[in-house]
């Protein structure tokens, strides 16, 4: 239970006081801090609409006026509100997020590099290093072709994420469904971060190869 810094009055924890409408500075999680059910598959929209509305209602202009406890509630319940909804707002961040609540870390057990991902790193290096060379415009049309590649492969990426969280939401029972749908969003999750740094890398060889 936590306590209002205005009215006093004791509610489950949240970020407005269902009393008297004053900020609350409660530890929640994301789901919670939105008030959205605490799901992988989110309607953005309403997500968005919810921050919104939520940060209206807790913006520190309003309580310019009103005592120090209120105005930190105000303040701190703000910052969980936008953290959470960044968060949650971007499918990767929201699938990170997820292995964080079920205790889960994209950095365990994975230290290597998926095999399919390492042959490509090497190929992406190694055209790279052929457009620093000045190999002519052989080199960057080739890049260019090898960014569009990425971005193709970066969808499908995306796109089984979203059948993993989908699969999520159908809410298996027991600890083999969970496993393996956590194994599962910690391997899409790496070949997103290794895709999205490739594509960085191109542009970047892109970038460097036009002002050469
Ligand atoms: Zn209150």
């Amino acid at each position: 239970m936590r306590q209002c810094p205005s009215c006093a009055r004791r509610c489950e924890p949240c970020l407005i006081c269902p009393e008297c409408g004053a900020p609350i500075a409660a530890e929640l999680d994301c789901f919670a801090a939105l008030g959205v059910p605490r799901r992988l598959t989110i309607d953005l929209n309403l997500l968005e609409q919810t921050y919104h509305e939520l940060g209206r209602r807790l913006h520190p202009d309003r309580f310019a006026s009103s005592p120090e406890p209120v105005r930190a509630a105000s303040l701190k319940a703000t910052a969980l509100l936008t953290r959470s909804y960044r968060t949650l707002r971007d499918p990767v961040g929201r699938g990170l997020y997820w292995l964080e609540l079920n205790g889960a870390k994209l950095a365990e057990n994975n230290q290597r590099v998926p095999p399919e991902i390492a042959a490509l790193v090497f190929e992406v290096q190694e055209q790279i290093a052929e457009l620093r060379g000045a190999l002519g415009n052989g080199a960057a049309a080739a890049l260019s072709q090898r960014r569009e590649a990425l971005k193709s492969l970066m969808t499908q990426a995306n796109d089984e994420l979203a059948e993993n969280f989908v699969r999520w939401d159908q809410n298996p029972g027991g600890p083999n469904p969970r496993a393996t749908l956590t194994s599962e969003l910690k391997s899409v999750l790496s070949r997103i971060a290794y895709l999205r740094t490739l594509v960085r890398d191109v542009d970047r060889g892109l970038e460097a190869g036009r002002a050469a």
